[in-house]
């Protein structure tokens, strides 16, 4: 990865201007911001853990720049800080007392929190990320619990990213192998849009694509150094993790970051599985077991010849659209039930259609097969990778058994109308086959 794939999605994204990632990028952090956001007065969101970090340091490269600063607003470091509505309104409300720019010190729900209270404010705002824990400081959109529930609200990302290497390296160790847990997810992910490229339900953006798919191999290749904290290991993981945002950014729409994996992650979200944890059971480590489950199907997949596959045959074979509402009800209730429904509409295909949408896939197999194997790693090589780097390898390092991510193949599927291996071997009538394939004979 380089910092040429930065700058050219940089210049494709659709919010953020100025990303600097970088050893030693906090002292650069002021000249960055007062370039892109003005001279102040800035409000610094913390909490007093990333406050100890990074915020002296912080204050004193703005005031380098010339900056006027409003006293910082500082959440408590314990309890653990939560991405709600209520906190939201708390960041609203500094920001127009002070008159403020926001500037987010810190991870996942600061920079949420501060993206969410900048947008109600009609303000920019800046990150200052502190952990390399996933790759939601560039996206557009915020998740937010507002009454017990959860929902991503729109609004804009950062005009300017920082990300200081010796910052992010220094973060807790189970941070960063959340942030390795959801780039790993650009394997499978990326194997799901080769699909969904051929069988042209959304073509690939090749530049998109590159900007996301590029650097991966060489981001995810030192896990065991990023576990320890090696700040020279970070540089990949970091851009990765921004690039994907940006990449999200450019393309309108969260197809270049993610597939399938990301499915079973918000699902297990949505049960509440290990909220209970300090700190709670963390996105990139659902998403890790998302994507094992999902490059054990790849090799299911791909062990199969479907070249021959006769698909008039598997499209005549298809249980009419009355029998999938039956049993999306059966495996969802309430609202999720309505929403899997329409998703699910949304990408059902019978007869005709049917086979005119796998018949390019069919007739390319061996091309698609070589593609594929290309962009994925078996799932060995893969629960190596997360076990180096901290992450969970394993079902149960997320409290679940076989079984429980067995059952969740299904929901998956029927969650988002994405298009996604899931689909595919669903439509050529072997999915249950490869889901027994997968718990019988792969990922034991
Ligand atoms: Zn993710």
């Amino acid at each position: 990865m380089s910092s040429e794939t930065l700058r050219s999605a940089l210049a494709r994204a659709t919010d953020t201007v100025a990303a600097a990632v970088a050893r030693g990028a906090l002292s650069e952090s002021g000249r960055l911001i007062a370039a892109h956001l003005g001279a102040g007065p800035h409000l610094i969101v913390a909490d007093e853990n990333t406050w100890t970090v990074a915020g002296e340091r912080l204050t004193e490269s703005l005031r380098e720049a010339g900056c006027e600063l409003a006293e910082p607003l500082i959440f408590p470091g314990q309890p653990v800080l939560y991405a709600s509505i209520e906190n939201s309104v708390v960041i609203q409300e500094a920001i127009r007392a002070a008159q403020a720019t926001p500037i987010a010190l810190g991870s996942g729900t600061i920079n949420d929190l501060v993206k969410l209270a900048a947008f109600e404010e009609g303000r920019d705002y800046a990150c200052v990320g502190t952990a390399a824990s996933m790759d939601g400081y560039t996206g557009a959109g915020a998740p937010m619990t507002e009454n017990g529930v959860k929902a991503t609200r729109n609004c804009k990302a950062p005009v300017a990213v920082i990300m200081d290497l010796d910052v992010v390296a220094a973060a807790p160790p189970i941070m960063t192998a959340s942030g390795y847990g959801d780039l790993v997810a650009k394997i499978p992910g990326g194997a799901d849009w080769i699909l969904a490229d051929y069988t042209d339900i959304e073509p690939i953006d090749p530049d998109v694509w590159t900007m996301v798919q590029s650097g991966v191999t060489t981001a995810l290749s030192r896990p065991a150094d990023l576990a320890a904290g090696n700040a020279d290991a970070f540089d990949g993981l970091v851009e990765g993790l921004c690039l994907s945002g940006l990449a999200m950014q450019a393309y309108g729409g969260t197809r270049p970051a993610s597939g399938a994996e990301h499915y079973f992650s918000h699902l297990w979200e949505i049960e509440g599985l290990g909220a209970e944890r300090t700190p709670p059971l963390s996105h990139g480590f659902k998403v890790a077991v998302g994507s094992l489950a999902m490059c054990a199907f790849y090799e299911a997949l791909l062990a199969r010849d479907i070249a021959d596959v006769n698909l008039a045959a598997a499209a005549a074979a298809r249980k009419p659209w009355d029998g999938i509402e039956a049993d999306i009800r059966s495996l969802f209730d309430g609202a999720l039930a309505d929403h899997a429904v329409r998703e699910t509409k949304a990408k059902y295909a019978a007869g005709d259609d049917l086979v005119a949408r796998l018949q390019p896939l069919v007739a390319q197999w061996p091309a698609a097969v070589e593609k594929l194997r290309a962009q994925l790693v078996t799932t060995a090589e893969l629960s190596e990778m997360l076990r180096l780097a901290g992450a969970p390898s394993r079902p149960d390092d997320i409290g679940l058994t076989a079984d429980d991510v067995r059952a969740m193949f299904p929901k998956a599927m029927y969650y988002r109308s994405r298009y996604t291996a899931l689909d595919v071997a669903w439509e050529l009538g072997i999915f249950d086959e490869l889901v027994a394939d997968v718990f019988d004979n792969i990922w034991k």
